[in-house]
């Protein structure tokens, strides 16, 4: 992502009333290949932004002088992604030949340079293998990170070919129970390296975009039309959203809190299709 779009979202998120619960530098790719993501932090920090900031990476090119920037930029949570236990699961998970003890070494170093930021580290449950496998991922994680965390593996499409062989549960382990209804647009604003802006990092090859960060604010697009049609289109019937209608994360992402679907009628008054949309 070009710095002058990471400016671009720092300062346009100046015009929202209160700051952001939380500024994440997530999704597709490894934010800490962009050599602008410190500053783009501590530009964060200095406004006001945001409540909190999180970043998420595989560790990979954590290198002790980025944990250092990284830690004095103000960022409150590093999540890191565990692939594997050895460096041949690392070759074969992410076809790099980074060793399985540099990836504990650049944790361990973050760990101790880490001051108020807190560290975050998750390995899937696919890739521990066994039992053996989540009892040594505690052993070389919990002396050097606030939270060390087997996650459950979730495919999000379900026509990818293991799915049949993976349990029906949440990343958090929770049993999966459809969510008609996706939280995600009534909280949430994912921009994509380009200055495309939509509701979420959705793995559809055809995602959805409710503008462009290089033709209006974030402010205009998260009060827009565009985003009103899905907010109530999510309600009213999400099948009518072509790039929503298979998509899984809200059933495997979301937390149990944030499910709406039992206050669909109170809400629909509340979402009005907008007029524009209305009239097409
Ligand atoms: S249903 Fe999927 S594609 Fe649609 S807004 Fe939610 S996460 Fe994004």
């Amino acid at each position: 992502m070009p710095r002058r779009i990471l400016r671009r979202i720092v300062e346009d998120m100046r015009a929202f009333r209160e700051p952001l619960k939380m500024l994440q530098f997530i999704g597709w790719g490894e934010p800490i290949m962009n050599p602008h993501l410190a500053e783009t932090v501590t530009y964060a920090r200095e406004l006001g932004i945001a409540n909190d900031i999180e970043l998420a990476t595989n560790a990979a090119l954590l290198t002790p002088e980025l944990s250092e920037r990284l830690v004095v930029s103000g960022l409150g949570l590093l999540r890191v992604s565990i692939q594997g236990l050895d460096t041949a699961s690392y070759a074969e998970a992410c076809r790099t030949d980074v060793t399985f003890e540099k990836i504990v070494e650049n944790v361990r170093i973050f760990y101790e340079r880490r001051r108020d930021c807190r560290l975050y580290v998750k390995i899937m449950d696919v890739a521990c293998g066994d039992a053996d496998g989540v009892r040594r991922f505690h052993e070389i994680f919990d002396p050097i990170a606030d939270a060390a965390v087997v996650e459950h593996y979730v495919p999000f499409f379900e026509t990818r070919d293991h799915y049949e062989r993976i349990a029906p549960l949440t990343r958090t382990g929770d049993p999966e129970i459809p969510f008609a209804i996706c939280p995600f647009p009534f909280y949430t604003l994912y921009v994509w390296p380009s200055g495309k802006v939509g509701p979420c990092s959705s793995c559809s090859g055809n995602p959805l975009v409710l503008g462009d960060l290089n033709e209006e604010t974030l402010y205009n697009i998260w009060s827009g039309s565009r985003r009103a049609e899905l907010l109530h289109h999510q309600i009213s019937n999400r099948n009518e959203i072509p790039e929503c209608r298979d998509c899984r994360i809200p059933t495997l992402e979301s937390r149990p809190q944030d499910r709406l679907d039992a206050a669909r009628e109170k809400l629909l008054p509340l979402f009005p299709r907008p007029p524009a949309a209305a009239h097409s």
